[in-house]
C-alpha cells in the first residue's frame, strides 16, 4: 500500500487497529480485538485497501495477546514465568517488550541475590500494569463519541506536552498531573463503575 510514512492508529468499539509503514509501498496492518478478530480484520482491510485486499496481502499472521491479570502467580519454587506468559502486557496498547525486559532484570537479581521475584517485579511494574488495565476496562465501554472526546482533549497542546514529556509505559508517574491539567478527563471515570 502506498503510504506517507505516518503511523495510523484506529481505536474503536471493536478493538484497536493500526497501519504501520515499512517502506514506500509496504505496510503492516494489524488489529487486536476481543471478539471475532477475523471479521474485524476483514472489515478493516476492506476499508483501508478495498474489496480485493486479499490479492494485495504478502503475509498474514495471527496469535493470542494476553491481558494483564493482577492475581497471576509467577513463581512456584524454582520455576518462574515472565513476559507474555505472566501477562506482563500493557492492556492499553497491548505492548509488553519493555515490561518483559524489566521483569527479566528483576528475575536475574532475585536469583543471584536470593530475593523474592514476585515482589520485585510487582514493585517495578504492578501499579502501572494495573492502571493500564483500568484504562482498557474503561475504553472497552467507549462508543465512538467517547473516543472522539478523548482525542479532542489530547489534541490540546497542554495535554499533549505531558504525554510527550513522560514515559507512557508508566502512567502512575503523571496521571495526577494530567488530571489537574485536564479535569474533563473525569468524564471517563463513569466507565470504571
Ligand atoms: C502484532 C503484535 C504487535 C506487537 N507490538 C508491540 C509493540 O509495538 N511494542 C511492544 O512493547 N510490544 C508489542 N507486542 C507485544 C510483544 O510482542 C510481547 O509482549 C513480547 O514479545 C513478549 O515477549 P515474551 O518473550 O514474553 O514472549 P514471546 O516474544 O512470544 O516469546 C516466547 C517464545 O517462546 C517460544 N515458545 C513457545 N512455546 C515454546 C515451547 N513449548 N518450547 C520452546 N519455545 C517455545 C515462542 O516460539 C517464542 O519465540 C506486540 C504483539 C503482537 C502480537
Amino acid at each position: 500500500m502506498e503510504n506517507d510514512n505516518i503511523i495510523d492508529f484506529y481505536p474503536s468499539e471493536k478493538g484497536i487497529a493500526w497501519v504501520v509503514p515499512e517502506s514506500k509501498d509496504k505496510v503492516r496492518i494489524g488489529i487486536a480485538g476481543l471478539k471475532e478478530p477475523h471479521t474485524y480484520f476483514d472489515r478493516f482491510c476492506t476499508t483501508i485497501l478495498g474489496n480485493d485486499y486479499k490479492e494485495k496481502l504478502i503475509a498474514k499472521q495471527a496469535g493470542p495477546i494476553p491481558l494483564y491479570n493482577p492475581h497471576i502467580k509467577t513463581q512456584i519454587k524454582n520455576t518462574y514465568i515472565i513476559g507474555d506468559a505472566a501477562t506482563m502486557v500493557k492492556a492499553t496498547t497491548l505492548g509488553g517488550i519493555m515490561q518483559s525486559h524489566i521483569a527479566a532484570q528483576c528475575l536475574s537479581t532475585s536469583i543471584t541475590e536470593r530475593k523474592n521475584y514476585e515482589r520485585a517485579w510487582r514493585k517495578r511494574l504492578g501499579k502501572d500494569l494495573w492502571m493500564h488495565l483500568m484504562m482498557r476496562k474503561a475504553m472497552d465501554k467507549f462508543k465512538a463519541d467517547d473516543y472522539n472526546r478523548l482525542i479532542r482533549m489530547f489534541k490540546k497542546e497542554k495535554n499533549r506536552r505531558i504525554l510527550e514529556e513522560h514515559d507512557r509505559d508508566f502512567p502512575t508517574r503523571f496521571a495526577m498531573k494530567l488530571l489537574f491539567n485536564e479535569p474533563g478527563l473525569m468524564y471517563f471515570s463513569k466507565f470504571l463503575v
